[in-house]
C-alpha cells in the first residue's frame, strides 16, 4: 500500500518523560481534531511530497512524491537508524487515522515503536496496540478543541493501559479547573499510577500564556488524585530543534 507522509527525520522528543531520547520521527498528515493552539498545522494539508532526511541530524532533505509505498517508507527510516536511536515515534497529525500503514510499516521496523495520539481514537488504537510498546496520550481540555471527549478518553486510556502510557495535558490560560479534575478522574479510574505530564502551552500569545500561580493550582490538583505527576514544558524551542 501507498501512504501521504509529511516528513521522516532524526531529532530528539522534545515533551513527556522521554525528552531528549533520540528518536527517528515518522509524520502523518491529517488529523481528526482541531485544538487552538496547535503548532503541526502544516500536517493537515495533503502534501505533495514527503520531506525525507537525507542522513540522522543532517537537517537536509530530499523531497519524494506521496504518497510514499509503505516499503519505501521502511527504507527512508532505517536509513536514518544506521546511527543509534531509543524508538521511532508515529506522530503527527494523527498517526491514528493510519492504522493500515502503522501495521504494513511495524514488521520492518527493529527498535521500539513509541505513538503520539490525541487518544481519542479507540477502535484504532486497538487495532494498532499489540504493535506499539510506548503511548504519549493526550487528554484534550474541551477548551482546546470546543469538544468533550472525555468518554472517548476514558474508553482510550483503558486500552493504553495494557502497555506502557503516559498521559499529557496541554494547559493554557483558557483551561478550567472544572474539566481539569474531570480529566484527572478519566486517569484515576483507569489506574492512579499512570504518569501525567502537565505542559504548559508554547505560544507567544500573552493572553494564551499560563501563569505559574495557576499552574500550580493545577499541579497541586493532580498530585491529590495521582501518583506520578511532573509539569515538562516544551524542549524543540528551547534547543531550536525540529
Ligand atoms: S490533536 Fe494534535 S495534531 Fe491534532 S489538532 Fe490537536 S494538537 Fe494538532
Amino acid at each position: 500500500m501507498r501512504e501521504t507522509v509529511v516528513e521522516v527525520f532524526s531529532s530528539l522528543q522534545g515533551e513527556g518523560p522521554y525528552v531528549g531520547y533520540r528518536q527517528v520521527f515518522v509524520r502523518f498528515s491529517g488529523c481528526n481534531l482541531r485544538c487552538h493552539y496547535c503548532d503541526t498545522t502544516e500536517s493537515f494539508q495533503y502534501d505533495k511530497a514527503a520531506r525525507i532526511e537525507k542522513s540522522a541530524g543532517s537537517g537536509q532533505f530530499n523531497f519524494i512524491p506521496n504518497p510514499l509505498a509503505i516499503y519505501d517508507l521502511a527504507g527512508y527510516v532505517n536509513q536514518l537508524l544506521i546511527l543509534r536511536h531509543h524508538s521511532v515515534s508515529l506522530t503527527g497529525g494523527e498517526p491514528l487515522c493510519h492504522t493500515s500503514a502503522i501495521k504494513e510499516l511495524a514488521p520492518f521496523i527493529e527498535i521500539p515503536l513509541y505513538l503520539e495520539t490525541n487518544g481519542v481514537l479507540v477502535d484504532e488504537l486497538n487495532e494498532v496496540l499489540s504493535l506499539i510498546h510506548i503511548i504519549s496520550m493526550d487528554i484534550k481540555l474541551p477548551s482546546s478543541t470546543g469538544q468533550d471527549y472525555f468518554s472517548s478518553h476514558r474508553r482510550f486510556l483503558k486500552l493504553a493501559a495494557h502497555k506502557e502510557v503516559f498521559v499529557k495535558i496541554v494547559l493554557s490560560n483558557q483551561s478550567s479547573q472544572g474539566e481539569f479534575a474531570e480529566a484527572l478522574s478519566v486517569i484515576a479510574d483507569v489506574n492512579k499510577s499512570i504518569p501525567l505530564i502537565l505542559q504548559p502551552v508554547t505560544t507567544h500569545d500573552e493572553r494564551e500564556k499560563l501563569s505559574t500561580t495557576k499552574l500550580l493550582t493545577f499541579f497541586e490538583m493532580a498530585l491529590e488524585c495521582l501518583e506520578h505527576v511532573r509539569i515538562i514544558p516544551q524542549m524543540h524551542h528551547l534547543l531550536n530543534i525540529l
